[in-house]
């Protein structure tokens, strides 16, 4: 943790702590340097993953269907740098869901971890006069929204916020689209990395579950006074029909069995619960612009890569009813500026200071705009879904 807290800059850690933790053996992590690691990288590209750490995906991991097109090959980590091997990414004819075939075996899909971050201190924000603006108009938004008193706070915050619309989606957006009509119950944040939601989701009065795999994400997340368990996913231990709601902030693109993992957070909830998820959109104006370089290929950690509809397939297949996608914030100009730097061969966090080209940045703010009209070309897909008041134990 020293090392890399020596290298990684702020900007990274910041991006890495909301990225899904649960599939990363915890013995794996952070035992090299981030400086290492990129300057092995050019040695790890030509390096293959081990053959016995590879299985094959012949069918559709969401839907089935065997009918596909290749849509890019010799992928390598260029996110992390720390991942041998290249990588073949299919489309389902069928669902449109991406995947890669072949991928790590869930044995060794560590290597693909071996830096991975989610365990830092949890504080969040900008600092200094301007970062405590922006937190009592943030706090006094959320106070108005759900009638609560968290301080400090601006009581012009809600009016202010309920005024400008991307900032409006970015706040609902951290706190997950937290119910308004119903009095807080029991929630879960599977990969709950440092247990950032969990503070806020016990200010709002929730109480609060996390998961994670990693144990000092899981000691982070507990100075928050949540009940965080140290578990996997799609095996996480946790008592059946216990939950209200369930979140999932970018995990279930990291899981070898989707479906089985859906089904698991089916098991855990009550009947009439409900699963909020997020994950990124292959159909994304950011994907459409970078292709093989898109930030959210992430390979190959991200095993499987949802569209709008064939999140639903998944959701639907594993029990769930009333799918509702909510509206999106606006990341278009940072994953572009992230991608620009993979498309450069740069590290797409790197330290030092980027801006986009003005026709790059018209572009995001266009694919920003697009995406208003048209949801189905989010940068991110977020949704919820219910179990029905009538399901049984599954
Ligand atoms: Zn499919
Ligand atoms: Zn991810």
């Amino acid at each position: 943790m020293q090392a890399l807290d020596c290298h990684l800059p702020a900007f990274r850690k910041t991006f890495v702590k909301n990225f899904c933790s649960v599939c990363c053996p915890a013995d794996a992590l952070l035992n090299k340097s981030y400086i290492r690691n990129k300057m092995d990288h050019n040695q790890m590209e030509i390096q293959p993953w081990p053959q016995e750490g590879l299985e094959r995906v012949e069918s559709c991991p969401i839907c089935g269907e065997v009918d596909r097109e290749l849509l890019y090959e010799g992928l390598t980590d260029r996110v992390f740098f720390c991942a041998p091997g290249r990588w073949s990414l299919y489309r389902c004819m069928a669902c449109g869901s991406a995947f890669l075939d072949p991928r790590p075996t869930p044995a060794t899909i560590a290597m693909a971890y071996n830096i991975y971050f989610t365990h830092d201190d949890g504080v969040e924000g900008a600092k200094g006069l301007f970062g405590s603006l922006k937190r009592r108009l943030r706090n006094g938004y959320i106070n108005g929204l759900y009638n609560k008193n968290i301080q400090p706070a601006s009581k012009i915050g809600h009016l202010i916020t309920s005024l400008l619309p991307p900032k409006r989606r970015q706040i609902d957006e951290s706190v997950r689209h937290l119910p308004t009509t119903r009095p807080p119950g029991t929630l879960v944040d599977i990969g709950c990395g440092n247990g950032q939601f969990l503070r806020m989701a016990m200010q709002l009065g929730w109480q609060t579950w996390g998961v994670d795999i990693d144990p000092k994400a899981v000691a982070t997340a507990r100075k928050t006074g949540a009940k965080v368990i140290h578990g996997g996913f799609p095996d996480t231990g946790l008592p059946s029909q216990h939950f209200d709601l369930v979140t999932l902030s970018h995990v279930i693109e990291h899981v070898h069995d989707p479906i089985a993992a859906l089904q698991e957070v089916f098991r855990i909830l009550k009947p009439g619960g409900q699963i909020w998820i997020s994950t990124p959109n292959m159909e994304s104006g950011s994907h459409a612009r970078f292709g093989p370089t898109w930030l959210a290929l992430d390979s190959p950690r991200h095993l499987v890569i949802f569209t709008r509809q064939s999140l639903k397939t998944a959701l639907i297949s594993a029990g769930f009813s009333d799918v509702d996608y909510k509206p999106c914030p606006m990341h278009a100009t940072e994953i572009f500026k992230n991608s620009l730097r993979i498309s450069r061969g740069e590290d797409p966090f790197g330290s030092e200071e980027s801006k986009l080209p003005l026709f790059l940045y018209f572009e995001a703010k266009l694919a920003d705009f697009q995406a208003l009209l048209n949801p189905s070309l989010c940068e991110n897909i977020i949704a919820t879904a219910k179990k029905s008041n009538l399901s049984q134990v599954v």
